[in-house]
């Protein structure tokens, strides 16, 4: 293995539903839902299985699935693309932020993102000899993640090349305000760098409306926008993902991936386009959906004695171990199945500044009414 991927062991992801098969503990840790998606989506997938649409579809993804992208960007957040020239599938939201940067970054460029990050953030930077400069998100005492104006601002250099943005926030629950985000637009022009904004959880979000950074002024022209149907439609299995922005952005993702992967999976693009078209009344269903598991989660978490910290968006919850008695949050995640059975994530391991991050932990509460019950209940013995 190249020296610069040994940092890298398995991911915590891994790692821990592995534990929780081990150990029979429910799983709220890795985020994937245990009900399937939309009806109408599954019957495509296997229309389009059967009817034969199984040989390599088109490089940047079927048309029907780059219009369908197009008109629920402009649906949703009021962004007009060209289904022809501004889109691109890719393989998740994986693939299209690996893409991105290795199509965006010389070696030795900066990427400024904010920690605790998504894991695959760092490894995608440092495969493209890239410089990760880290924004640490603190909950203040309002129980809300924030970040220091002035850190921010020293992040900035000659060197940078790109912000990666994700919001809303996984691990953290965050949802970027609009004044942060007006700052990144500021800070992103001012530099003269490249976003690219990963919005994955772009409809879950429970209080404050999401918004694109791609929408704000200025933005537009140096922004890529990436998003999954994993989240949305409940098939993170699937790996279907995309990336829209300005010609000559999409145009450099997919110099990369054609290299990368070259096409994804041709039956479940059409699927992924009918579930694109749904009526708002499954969005704002979906949405609810997860408002009502976080409000029971974050119950059972204060009752369990964690010190919660309601997220804003996503599905996850982070929690404060130290009214437990905890300090390690790998350690604790680690011994929490022996303990009560469920298995969590510790945050700790998406910070380069770990102190930042040692005391919390992370649940996911896209699961079904009756595990989270289950696990709230176990969760119970540790109080
Ligand atoms: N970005 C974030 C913030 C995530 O939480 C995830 C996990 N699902 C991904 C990207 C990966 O998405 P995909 O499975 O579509 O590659
Ligand atoms: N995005 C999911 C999470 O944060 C898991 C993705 C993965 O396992 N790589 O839990």
């Amino acid at each position: 293995l190249v020296e610069r991927m040994r940092p890298f062991g398995t991911t915590i992801f891994a790692e821990m539903s592995a534990l929780a098969v081990r150990t029979g503990a429910v799983n709220l840790g890795q985020g994937f839902p245990d009900t399937d998606g939309p009806p109408e989506m599954l019957a495509a997938a296997a229309q389009a299985l059967a009817g034969g649409a199984n040989q390599y579809p088109p490089l940047a993804g079927i048309p029907a699935l780059r219009h369908a992208i197009v008109e629920h960007e402009q649906r949703f957040w009021g962004l007009a693309r060209d289904p022809d020239t501004e889109v691109v599938v890719t393989a998740g939201a994986t693939e299209a932020v690996a893409a991105a940067i290795l199509a965006l970054c010389e070696p030795g460029d900066e990427v400024v993102c904010f920690e605790p990050y998504y894991d695959s953030y760092a490894a995608s930077i440092t495969l493209a000899g890239a410089v990760r400069r880290p924004v640490t998100l603190r909950p203040g005492p309002d129980g809300r993640y924030a970040f220091d104006e002035a850190e921010l601002r020293a992040a900035f250099g000659p060197r940078t090349r790109l912000v990666l943005l994700n919001t809303p926030h996984n691990p953290t629950g965050k949802v970027f305000t609009p004044a942060e985000l007006a700052l990144i637009a500021d800070l992103c022009q001012r530099h003269d760098t490249y976003a690219v904004t990963d919005e994955v959880y772009e409809h879950l979000v429970f209080d404050a409306p999401h918004t694109p950074l791609a929408g704000l002024p200025g933005m537009r022209e140096r922004t890529l926008r990436i998003s999954s149907a994993g989240k949305t439609f409940s098939c993170t299995g699937w790996k279907v993902g995309w990336a829209t922005g300005p010609a000559r952005l999409v145009s450099a993702v997919l110099r990369v991936k054609q290299f990368l992967t070259f096409v994804n999976a041709a039956p479940l693009q059409p699927a992924v386009a009918v579930a694109l078209r749904l009526p708002d009344a499954y969005f704002t269903g979906f949405t609810a959906t997860l408002r009502a598991n976080q409000d029971r989660l974050v119950a059972g978490l204060t009752a369990a004695g964690f010190g919660v910290l309601p997220a804003e968006g996503t599905y996850f919850v982070t929690a404060d171990i130290r009214p437990l008695g905890g300090t390690d949050g790998v350690e604790f995640c680690r011994e929490l199945p022996g303990r009560a059975g469920v298995v969590a994530v510790p945050t700790q391991v998406f910070y380069d500044h770990q102190d930042a991050g040692r005391h919390l932990i992370r649940f996911a509460f896209c699961k079904r009414a009756e595990v989270i019950d289950d696990a709230v209940d176990r969760l119970r013995k540790l109080a």
